[in-house]
């Protein structure tokens, strides 16, 4: 009997119960390697009609391409962070060129990607889309929300509880195709076997607490879990589109 680790995978998208169209976008990625390696991608597009949904689509396929395009030298994690920062910033640009074209000059979108590699994350990330490490049976969220009320949260002026209903919850400090206002966090961090990556958009945060997220996701039926997430917000109004991209680290025994 030998024990190998692998990771299984989770990804939806809807459009909810009372928005037209699904302006958000997204990736899962499995790299055939070697060195072995996955990117997950989530965008929340904006700008009326369809010009949001062409900006998250343009966001993740920028950076999907750049990754595709990359020589693999995947020896120095911060080598490969720095260049994820990048393609995140290529995306920025890649949306305020389209701006040109008619019905586009106001589309933006939120980003969040993480490329595993090995035991290491990387991850880059503008706007409130959000990341999440599940350890433990505990999400802590890895990502800053770039709005109004996730400062307001950090500095304690609100609680997380109070942010899912606060009036100024949409308005974002960070976007890509805000010209002026892009900001690019990257974080690095080291997984563990049990661990579970989970990107999302607002939709899905806006209604299922953190505490939510970690029961949901420890189950047998990996595959299943971000389908039962996103039925778990329709259940409650649906009013955004809500996507869940997550991946878990899980040991195998083979004979
Ligand atoms: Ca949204």
């Amino acid at each position: 009997m030998t024990h190998m680790m692998q990771w299984r995978f989770s990804a939806h998208t809807d459009t909810g119960l009372v928005r037209d169209g699904n302006e958000d976008s997204c990736c899962l990625e499995v790299g055939s390697g070697p060195p072995p390696f996955f990117l997950m991608a989530v965008a929340d597009g904006m700008g009326g009609h369809a010009a949001g949904e062409v900006a998250s689509n343009l966001a993740v396929e920028t950076v999907r391409q750049a990754v595709q395009h990359w020589s693999l030298e995947w020896a120095d994690p911060e080598r490969v962070l720095a260049a994820l920062g990048d393609a995140v910033e290529a995306a920025h640009a890649a949306i305020l060129a389209a701006q040109q074209q008619p019905g586009q000059d106001s589309m933006g979108t939120t980003l969040t990607v993480a490329l595993v590699l090995g035991d290491e994350a990387l991850v880059g990330h503008s706007g409130d889309s959000r990341g999440y490490l599940i350890r433990d049976g505990e999400a802590r969220q890895l990502t800053d929300d770039h709005s109004v009320v996730g400062e307001l949260v950090r500095g304690g002026a609100v609680t997380e509880e109070e942010a899912m209903q606060h009036p100024q919850r949409n308005l974002l400090t960070s976007a890509l195709g805000v010209a002026g206002l892009c900001q690019v966090d990257r974080l690095r961090l080291t997984l563990q076997p049990g661990d579970v990556l989970l990107l999302c958009t607002d939709g899905l945060t806006g209604l299922i607490p953190a505490a939510e997220l970690s029961q949901a996701v420890d189950q047998a039926d990996f595959e299943a879990v971000a389908r039962q997430l996103v039925d778990l917000v329709n259940q409650r109004g649906g009013p955004d589109n809500t996507t869940v991209v997550a991946a878990r680290w899980e040991k195998v025994s083979r004979e």
